[in-house]
């Protein structure tokens, strides 16, 4: 038996990196991937390929910080599909390492709004029905700049810090209703996240400092094996818990 025979997993920010190798992976234990991004190409050549290996994937638009569009989609898929059994909160933007005296009051609320307001307005569009259900799982992925000072700049640290927050308050809320709620906290991943950054030579200087003691990246892929862990009954009594998977960088 698989581990996710049957299951509804949406996944936002999944046309790429992370998200995008959580929906195969997710799709190969036999779940129905629901491949959430703001790129319309790129969500349907997540599911061509996921549907070339002979797994199941649906493909939806939306920008995760655009609450009416978040709440479109969920009725959309609970629509057509009944139900959302795992919601992954993925979808995330760096934030060019800008130091709280130069970000921007327009690139904080972005940044912002799309890593930390966007996992509110899915959570908040879907747990009414897995509360109904009496069943639901939710991941957020945070990263190691959600639990420490200097991993990125001002807003990326505080919105990783915050879904943090939230999925601790959502664990801990929804724990009677057959609901559990993780963070991953990735260290460093071979993904697209940096491309087209424009780094604060001071934000960035200052985050350098601890580079040192980072002993490698990772593939996508292993943090989609973690993700797969807490989405499972693997994971069954893991609630409200961030597993960090840095390969050992803050553990200096
Ligand atoms: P990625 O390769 O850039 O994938 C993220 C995807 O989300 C991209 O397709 C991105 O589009 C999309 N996206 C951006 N804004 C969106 C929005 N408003 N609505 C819907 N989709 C949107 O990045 P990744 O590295 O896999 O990151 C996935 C998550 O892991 C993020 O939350 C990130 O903060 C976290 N993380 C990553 C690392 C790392 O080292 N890579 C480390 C720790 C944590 P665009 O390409 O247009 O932005």
């Amino acid at each position: 038996m698989r581990k996710l025979e049957k299951k509804i997993a949406l996944i936002t920010g999944a046309s790429s990196g992370i998200g995008k190798a959580m929906a195969i992976a997710f799709a190969r234990e036999g779940a129905l991937s629901i491949v959430v991004d703001i790129h319309e190409q790129g969500v349907k050549d997540v599911v061509d390929a996921i549907v070339s290996e002979g797994n199941n994937a649906w493909a939806e638009v939306c920008d995760v910080g655009q609450a009416l569009e978040v709440r479109q989609t969920v009725a959309r898929v609970i629509a057509e599909f009944g139900a959302i059994d795992i919601l992954v909160n993925n979808a995330g933007i760096m934030d060019d390492f800008m130091p709280a005296a130069d970000v921007e009051v327009q690139q904080w609320h972005h940044v912002m709004n799309v890593n930390l307001h966007g996992a509110y307005y899915f959570c908040h569009e879907i747990l009414p029905a897995m509360v109904e259900r009496g069943k639901g799982n939710i991941l957020n992925i945070s990263s190691v700049g959600g639990i420490q000072g200097s991993r990125a700049g001002a807003a990326y640290t505080a919105a990783k810090h915050g879904l943090i927050g939230l999925t601790k308050n959502i664990a801990f809320m929804y724990v009677g209703k057959g609901i559990r709620c993780n963070a991953i906290a990735p260290g460093g991943v071979n993904t697209n996240i940096g491309a087209g950054m424009h780094p604060n030579a001071f934000g960035y200087e200052r985050m350098m400092t601890g580079m040192a003691t980072m002993p490698r990246m990772a593939a996508p892929e292993e943090i989609a094996a973690a993700a797969l862990f807490l989405v499972s009954d693997d994971g069954s009594f893991v609630n409200g818990e961030v597993l960090v998977a840095d390969g050992g960088w803050t553990a200096y």
